[in-house]
This record gives C-alpha cells, structure tokens and sequence, in this order.
C-alpha cells in the first residue's frame, strides 16, 4: 500500500487521514462532546472491549444521558449507554462507533481501495493502450530525431547527398564513437578525419598498416556514416556523397560460437561466404582480416581469390584491411582496386601512429612494437626480434609468392613435376604412331604411380 497519491480519490483521502492523525481526531471529537454536553471532564478512551468510547464520572452520568444530538430534528440522544462502573459512566455515540470501526479497519481497507483503484487503472490503460502505444511510438521517434538533431549541431554533422548512382565520397569523416572517447581521454587526444572515395577505379579499397594505427576504426566509421546516412541522420564528415547502398556487408572481429560448433576461423569463412554469395555492385563490404584465423598460406591464398572475387564478381565498393602486404601487388591488375595505408613516423625506435591514410602501401606490422607497449617482457621481445630478422632473411632469398601475376602459384607436387617435365620434353612431331602409343601408355603409367 501507499502507492496512491492523496488527492486522488476522497475516500481513500479520509482514511489516510484517519490512520494518520487518530490522536487529533479523537481529541477534536472529546471537544466538542465536551461542548455540546457541558461536562468539561468528559473523555474519551480505549480499550480491547468496547474499542472507544466517552467516559464521565457518576457524578455526571445523568447529564450524559440528558444530552440532545443538536444534528437530529427530533429530541434524540446523542449519547448511547454501554457500561456502568462504581467509578464511571460509559457512552458511545453513532459517529464514535463509526469512527471506531474506520480506525481499526484503516489498514487493511487502505490497502483494499488501492487495490481495487490499481485495477481500475489497468483497466483503463487497457481501453487506451492502442492510443498510448501511438503515443510512445510517436515520441519515441521524436526523441530520436532531436537527438540526432542534437548530435548534428553538438557534434558537427554534416547533412550526406544521397542519390541513385555507385559514389561514395566522404570528406574528413570521423568515427563518432572513437572520437567522443578521445576526448574523455586525459590528454585529450584529437581524432584525426579521413577521406574515402571508393569510385570509378577506386571503387575497392586494400588497407595495410600496422597494428593500432586506426584501420579498423577507418573501415567501421565509412560503414557507420553510411548506415546513418540511410536511417537519416546527419553524419560525422565534413561532406559525403553516398549511391545509396543496397546491404552493408561487415566482418569484423574475432568471434566464435563454440555452442555451435563454430571455431573463431568457421565463423570467419562462414561471414565471408555470405558477403561473397549476397553482395551486389550496390553493397559497401569492409573486411578486417581475412584469413587471420589459419595457416600464413592457408590464409593469404584465401585473402586473396576472396579479394579476386569481390573485384571480380561482386564488383561492389568496400575496403580490405589486411596484414598480407603481398596482396598490394594485386593494384596492377585489378583495375578498381587501390592501396592505401596508415602513416605512421618511426622516431628513436619508436613508431608514432599519425592515424592519417593515405595512398600507398604499408612495409611492416609493427606486431612487436605494440607486444612491448602491451608489456610483454624484454626477454621475450629480444627473442621475438631475432626470430622475425631470420624469418625475413630466408622470405629474402626464397621470394616463394611470384609477383608477376594476379594468381598465388602452387606449390607442385615433385611426382607432378616429373610428369610435367615428361610432357614438356616430347618432341611430337618426331613421333611416330607407335611412339605417340607407347609414349601415353608411359604416362599413364606415370599418372598411377604418382596417384
Ligand atoms: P588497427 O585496426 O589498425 O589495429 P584501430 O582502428 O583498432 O587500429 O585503432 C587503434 C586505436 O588508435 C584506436 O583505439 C584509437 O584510440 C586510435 N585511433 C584510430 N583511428 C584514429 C584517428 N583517426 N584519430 C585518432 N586516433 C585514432
């Protein structure tokens, strides 16, 4: 109980009152008794029996008993007669009995006039709800447009162009979120713009640059100025012209759904084959990290037919981070696709992140650079630093990736190279029919022996 508030509902009002300020009640009740019987001593009193009543002593009970209620026409009594006592004469009256019983039931019937006001109530909210349920709907969206609103003035919006053609063309566009908690950052750090224009033989942006250098950040603030764009909303660019997009395809992060029976690297593929079976010329796709979760090879030659295919096949506007700086020679014969990267300054042995992309391609990851500001130990860097020097050397002399071509060449199997080499060898012209016969006998023979 107690949940109504006073003022509501009148009865429920006087019980409030009457559990609240029973002293006073009944006090202003003994006055005016006292006042309309002339008997000054009279009282009133409680207790377990009769609950309240009025008390005067012998001397006055027949006084009492003469008293006249002034309220009725007629010369009834006011005081009704309970007990006799040596030393008292007891009374009650109608409105005293009354207020006797209010008092004693004002809890439970408090409690009961709430109960039966909360019901009323849903009552009634259910003969509104279609109506409230407009309400809420309609302020709900005019709370989120003023917010946005808010956002465009507070934040620096700007309003996107958006028509039917494949542009896109963002101008000195931030990352709303990373923006707002550099500036909560002590040092107060100051986001830095970028500009993307995924058009005409641009259309596929490949992203290298070392680790926390703000790829991720630069692929998932074009993809959110897009999907705020399309909701409605102003922006976080100085300008941005966007062909509206069909889907916005992401693949970002590390996740698994080990429930599922999904490993980290299943629920990549399985993200990355949905982009490459559902997205058109109209989609914007940004991919981080393809090919992360597998063996370098494994994972490069995935990275790499799949950025084929989006260039190829789906033909759609996107950007391809990744760490596989061999895919950069891909820029010669994929005519939409351009490199960009993250500049980054090296000073003192130290790499500072000027977050700034720009045309070009990234030389190394820095991986180890950012073990150390992660605090990995010294001892276990140093090791790190050797082990990269020598794996660098042998790539050097080895170059197994060839450059001239837009296909990764396998690795041949030495059985197939034998009969590769068989092949090649054959003079056929200075074969005779016999020959040519025996010749493909033997490499049949060949393709048995090598499975
Ligand atoms: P990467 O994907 O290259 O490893 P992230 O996008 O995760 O890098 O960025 C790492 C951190 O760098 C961010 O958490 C943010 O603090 C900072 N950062 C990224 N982009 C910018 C930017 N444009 N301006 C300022 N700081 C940035």
């Amino acid at each position: 109980g107690g949940f109504i508030k006073q003022g509501y509902d009148a009865i429920l009002d006087e019980f409030y009152h009457i559990r609240h300020d029973t002293k006073k009640i009944i006090a202003e009740t003994e006055n005016r008794y006292r006042q309309i019987s002339g008997i000054s001593t009279l009282k009133i009193k409680h207790n377990l029996i009769l609950g309240y009543f009025i008390e005067v002593t012998p001397t006055f009970a027949d006084k009492a008993f003469q008293t006249i209620d002034l309220t009725k026409d007629t010369d009834s009594r006011l005081f009704i007669h309970r007990q006799t006592l040596a030393t008292a004469a007891r009374f009650t009256t109608v409105e005293l009995a009354d207020l006797d019983k209010k008092i004693s039931e004002s809890d439970a019937r408090i409690l009961q006039i709430e109960l039966s006001l909360y019901d009323q109530f849903i009552e009634r909210i259910k003969e509104l709800s279609l109506g409230l349920r407009d309400a809420a709907d309609a302020i709900a969206q005019i709370d989120v447009a003023s917010a946005w609103a808010h956002l465009a003035v507070a934040e620096n919006y700007c309003c996107p162009e958006l028509d039917h053609s494949t542009r896109f063309a963002i101008h000195k566009g931030r990352h709303p979120v990373v923006e707002n908690a550099l500036k909560k950052m002590p040092m107060q750090t100051q986001f830095i713009p970028n500009d993307c224009t995924l058009e005409d033989n641009e259309r596929l942006w490949l992203l290298t640059g070392p680790n926390m250098a703000g790829k991720s950040t630069f692929l998932r603030q074009n993809a959110l100025i897009v999907f705020l764009a399309q909701i409605g909303a102003f922006v976080p660019a100085e300008s941005a012209q966007i062909g509206l997009v069909d889907r916005l395809f992401s693949r970002v992060g590390a996740a698994d759904d080990l429930a599922q029976g999904k490993s980290t690297f299943m629920v990549e593929m399985v993200e990355t084959a949905t982009i490459i079976h559902q997205a058109t010329n109209r989609s914007l796709v940004i991919l981080d990290e393809i090919g992360r979760g597998t063996a370098t090879y494994d994972g490069l030659s995935i990275a790499w037919a799949t950025l084929e295919h989006l260039h190829e096949n789906n033909q759609c506007r996107g950007i391809f981070a990744t760490h596989y700086h061999e895919l950069t020679q891909l820029e010669d014969t994929l005519s939409h696709l351009s490199c960009y990267t993250l500049n980054v300054r090296e000073w003192q042995d130290q790499i500072i992140f000027l977050h700034h992309v720009i045309k070009g391609q990234a030389n190394h990851s820095y991986g180890i650079h950012v073990a150390r500001l992660a605090g990995m130990p010294t001892t276990l860097l140093q090791r790190a630093q050797n082990i990269l020097q020598e794996l660098e050397i042998q790539n050097d002399n080895h170059k197994t990736i060839e450059h001239s071509t837009a296909h990764i060449p396998k690795q041949i199997d030495p059985q197939a190279q034998i009969l590769l080499e068989k092949i090649q060898s054959v003079d056929i012209d200075a074969l005779s029919p016999r020959d040519a016969q025996l010749y493909l006998y033997e490499l049949k023979s060949l393709i048995k022996q090598t499975g």
